[in-house]
């Protein structure tokens, strides 16, 4: 466990405030320091199964599990144990390594597409490596992303979306320049868009994971397929999220759709840094020291990440699997269950072991646009009421719900309990505030 000095104040507010004063919000990513539902976050000291436990020694039931990157519960102890023999045997070499190798092997069994694997740190520079990628094979410079689909800190990918049409150039976030998103053109979700012979690739998730959960409506990742053979683009399909999370084929398998290059991160580092690009031999093959295309790391195929990654794996079997679907679709129902004892408008639409959230009436969204009706007011109180119930959800109401192995039945039907309570606090919120 992560050994603490004994005179440190074991207070939430008092080590946030402490936070705020050296690292800019208190966080190392912005989404934690809960500006979406307000109040002051609490800090995690250790978490084990499906709980996360904070400094105040307070247990919450955690559904944020690392936004995925937790898939076996925190701390599993096959993963733990993979991660401590290999820091036994030295944390980083800058030489090739036998568990890089066999993680690589493993990723291309589960992902057919992937004839060839480059491990690094993160999802974000999985994407980033992938438009250099692109571009570099293709020899073009357009890219094609999808209003609301997130791919990371990637300045090219970074770029805002217009209102349900195709808009091009619009910088998402202050520090990326307008030149750096010239090139890409953010279009309607689950919507084919026509492309030209100046796209070098279309970014896609190919279940949406960041907008709530939205499903790809039946025949878009086939849509983007052809068209994308039509003009001679890539099709990148960032599954960062769905990647060892929908199944042990991830996306690709569950739509039987094959993707020219493919994005991972999260689970297959079983929770040590990591990320990952697969894809069409030739393509790959025009990364360095191959091809002109350059991409290095100093700790890319690190071993505790690939060492963990490999444990996680190896207990992602078809089985674990359906357990997870099972575990998805019994949230979703308890959940929804106690929103409609309070009356309150909501959907906890499922897509495989994916559970997203919905504050509205009617059916789920199927874009962005629609998404973003979702009631942020309830949610910001459903947030704070279920906190206080003990179970954590992610501070933000686009987040997916993750279940893992760690969530047996009796812990999500723990959270119905107190999800009943709190939608009944929510709706008496909201109520007030009209
Ligand atoms: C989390 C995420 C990323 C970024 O991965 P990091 O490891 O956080 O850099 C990219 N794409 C998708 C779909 C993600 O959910």
């Amino acid at each position: 466990m992560n050994p603490l000095p004994h005179d440190l104040p074991r207070s939430n507010a008092e080590l946030f405030a402490r936070s705020c004063a050296v690292i800019p919000g208190g966080v190392n990513s912005s989404i934690r320091a809960f500006k979406a539902v307000g109040g002051t976050p609490y800090l995690v000291e250790r978490a084990e199964g499906p709980y996360v436990f904070d400094v105040e020694g307070t247990r919450y039931i955690d559904l944020v599990q690392s936004y995925g990157a937790i898939i076996l519960g925190h701390a599993h102890p096959a993963v733990t144990a993979a991660i401590s023999a290999a820091a036994a045997g030295g944390t980083s070499y800058g030489a090739p390594t036998p568990g890089e190798l066999l993680l690589a092997e493993e990723i291309s069994r589960r992902v057919p597409s992937c004839e060839r694997v480059r491990l690094m740190n993160s999802g974000t520079e999985a994407t980033s490596t992938a438009v250099r990628l692109a571009r570099g094979f293709t020899g073009r410079d357009r890219l094609v992303i999808f209003h609301g689909n997130f791919h990371g800190a990637t300045d090219a990918l970074l770029a805002a979306g217009g209102s349900g049409v195709a808009t091009l150039g619009l910088p998402g976030t202050a520090g990326v320049p307008a030149s750096a998103v010239a090139n890409t053109l953010v279009v309607p979700y689950n919507q084919v868009p026509v492309l030209d012979e100046q796209v070098a690739a279309v970014f896609v998730e190919p279940v949406a994971a960041n907008m709530g959960v939205v499903a790809p409506a039946p025949g878009f990742l086939e849509g983007l397929r052809a068209e994308c053979d039509r003009v001679g683009a890539l099709l990148v399909f960032d599954e960062v999220i769905t990647g060892f999370r929908l199944g042990t084929g991830g996306a690709q398998e569950r739509y039987g759709v094959r993707a020219d290059l493919t994005t991972f991160g999260k689970v297959i580092g079983g929770g040590l840094p990591i990320g990952a690009v697969g894809g069409r031999r030739d393509i790959m093959e025009t990364l360095s020291p191959l091809g002109p295309v350059f991409h290095a790391g100093t700790l890319a195929g690190n071993p505790l990440a690939t060492a963990a990654g490999r444990a996680a794996l190896e207990q992602l079997t078809p089985a674990a699997y359906d357990l997870l679907r099972a575990r998805a679709q019994r949230l979703s129902a308890v959940l929804t269950a106690a929103f409609a004892a309070a009356w309150l408008p909501a959907s906890f639409p499922v897509v495989g072991t994916l559970v997203g959230m919905f504050f509205g009436d009617g059916a789920p969204p199927v874009d962005f646009q629609q998404a973003k009706t979702t009631d942020e007011a309830v949610y910001r109180a459903f947030f704070h009421a279920m906190l206080a119930e003990g179970v954590a959800l992610a501070p933000g109401a686009y987040e997916a719900l993750f279940v893992g192995l760690g969530h047996t039945d009796e812990v999500i039907d723990a959270i119905g309990v107190a999800a009943g309570r709190a939608a009944l606090a929510a709706a008496a919120a909201v109520h007030a505030a009209d």
